[in-house]
């Protein structure tokens, strides 16, 4: 089948059209697909200083075009400016520890020596091959940048497909990485939505490193099943922070705030669920939602916008799902609770109270700017509530208490877990979650090593 399909790039804050570009159909990825596999043996056998020095070239086009990339990725996901422009800045620290760690991360290890029996045990780190690269929007650079630098650095060709969402920022990151040295048939674009994504999955690939959501995550991993490659998923989150009863709480009210509502909730480890000790649970809420009050909605070029569009119109829907059932189960409504009514996909920052584990804002993943706030009567109510959810990517706790937090933090099911602080990735710690936020990690040196298999060498020399 040749290409028929075209994707429109839609500025999410004004609902108007960017562009349309050529989606690739199922005759350009298996094309695509066999150039990769034809180049990737090259690129193995390239020495990996040339390999890091690509991405460090990589970085200096990052940072000297930095303005220009922030400006795109505002247009067409809606970010504001100054969360894009920090989100560029990660990205340059992100690949700053890739280039200090990957060499040491990918060398040989010599593990066992018994010369009395001219023994050496060795272990190597092999590319996987031709791998895919599925990404989402919300953080296009960063969770792009998590599977695709390593796994170049590692010796793998990569079949990058952005987001049809962040399309535009997918093509930019393309054309920088050639630009720094990265050959145009190891680092492969797809441009397309779903269908570009399935197409791909059909090619006999070697690994498929996805994010997105669970609901995709879980087709892939059927579709991988019985092939027996690497698939690797970081999936969505309903995260959850506890405030407990002995915090300053303005401070912790902002923090949560801000883990709540940057990037208009639409991060992957946004805060979604927020339960506070009963002792302080009123003041908490009205200096949360004095907080909210703050944040300026609005154009996502204005240098003060904090809270943008919604990304994806269709999640105008769930919110106003989740708010409706809520509602009609008894929550109370303190803030927000509708689409705001300009062109684009607007919903207004929302705080409700007076929530429980029946409701959608407690149970499924929001993605937008939408809260519950559930009071408790101790440490065990929280954990045990903290810990019902079909999800596990990260879970923090406020308190003065280091004992106390430790204790708490021990006992909840998260691949990532936060005291006095949320929404805050590290690209020196493994990046991963437990049941639906997905399996494999990213992020580390164990991060690098995702992207290799290992090869154990049994040497006797006589
Ligand atoms: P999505 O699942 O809708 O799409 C993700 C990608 O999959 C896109 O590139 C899409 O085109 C592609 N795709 C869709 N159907 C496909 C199919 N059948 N076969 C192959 N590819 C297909 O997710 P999204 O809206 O882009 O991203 C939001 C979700 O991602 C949220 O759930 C969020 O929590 C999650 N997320 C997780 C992390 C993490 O690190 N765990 C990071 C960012 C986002």
């Amino acid at each position: 089948m040749a290409t028929s399909a075209t994707l429109p790039v839609v500025n999410p804050a004004t609902g108007s059209l960017i562009l349309r570009l050529a989606a690739d159909g199922p005759r350009e990825v298996a094309q695509r697909y066999a150039v990769a596999r034809a180049a990737q043996p090259r690129w193995a056998a390239t020495p990996i200083r040339k390999r890091i020095a690509a991405i460090a070239k990589f970085r200096e086009l990052v940072e000297t075009r930095g303005d220009a990339l922030a400006r795109t990725l505002t247009q067409e996901v809606g970010k504001p400016i100054r969360q894009s422009r920090n989100e560029l800045k990660g990205l340059v620290a992100r690949l700053d520890f890739f280039i200090a760690e990957s060499s040491r991360a990918l060398r040989e290890e010599k593990v066992f020596t018994d010369a009395s029996q001219h023994l050496d045990e060795r272990i190597t780190h092999e590319p996987l091959g031709v791998i895919a690269n599925i990404s989402a929007w919300n953080y296009p650079y960063f969770v792009g940048s998590n599977v695709f630098v390593p796994a170049l650095v590692a010796g793998n060709a990569v079949l990058y497909k952005p987001s049809e969402f962040a399309t535009l920022t997918g093509r930019h990151i393309a054309d920088l990485m050639h630009a720094a040295g990265v050959p145009d048939d190891v680092f492969v674009p797809l441009i397309g939505g779903g269908a570009t994504g399935a197409a791909l999955l059909r090619q006999p690939i070697d690994g498929v490193f996805f994010t997105g959501s669970y609901a995709t995550g879980a087709k892939i991993a059927a579709s991988a099943g019985k092939r027996m490659i690497k698939v690797q998923l970081e999936l969505g989150g309903k995260d959850p922070v506890y405030v407990c009863d002995d915090v300053d709480v303005r401070t912790a009210a902002a923090a949560v705030a801000d883990g709540a509502f940057y990037n208009t909730g639409q991060s992957c480890c946004s805060v979604e669920r927020i339960y506070v000790h009963e002792s302080i649970h009123d003041g908490f809420v009205d200096a949360f939602v004095a907080e909210v009050k703050t944040y300026r909605i609005g154009d996502p070029t204005d240098e003060a916008a904090y809270i943008g569009p919604l990304t994806r119109r269709a999640q105008l829907d769930v919110l106003r799902r989740q708010v409706t059932d809520a509602k009609r189960k008894g929550a109370s409504l303190l803030l927000g609770g509708a689409a705001i009514k300009r062109s684009g996909n607007w919903f207004a920052p929302t705080v409700l109270a007076n929530v429980d584990h029946s409701m959608l804002v407690m149970r499924d993943e929001s993605f937008g700017p939408i809260i519950g706030i559930q009071a408790v009567a101790d440490d065990a109510a929280a954990v045990e509530l903290m810990n019902d959810t079909d999800y596990g990517l990260t879970a923090g706790v406020y308190t003065r208490d280091a004992t106390r937090a430790r204790r708490i933090l021990s006992r909840v099911h998260a691949g990532s877990v936060y005291w006095n602080c949320c929404d805050r990735v590290s690209p020196r710690l493994p990046w991963s979650g437990v049941k639906h936020s997905g399996i494999g990690l990213t992020l580390s040196t164990m991060g690098i090593q995702a992207f290799t298999r290992p090869k154990a060498w049994h040497l006797r020399s006589a």
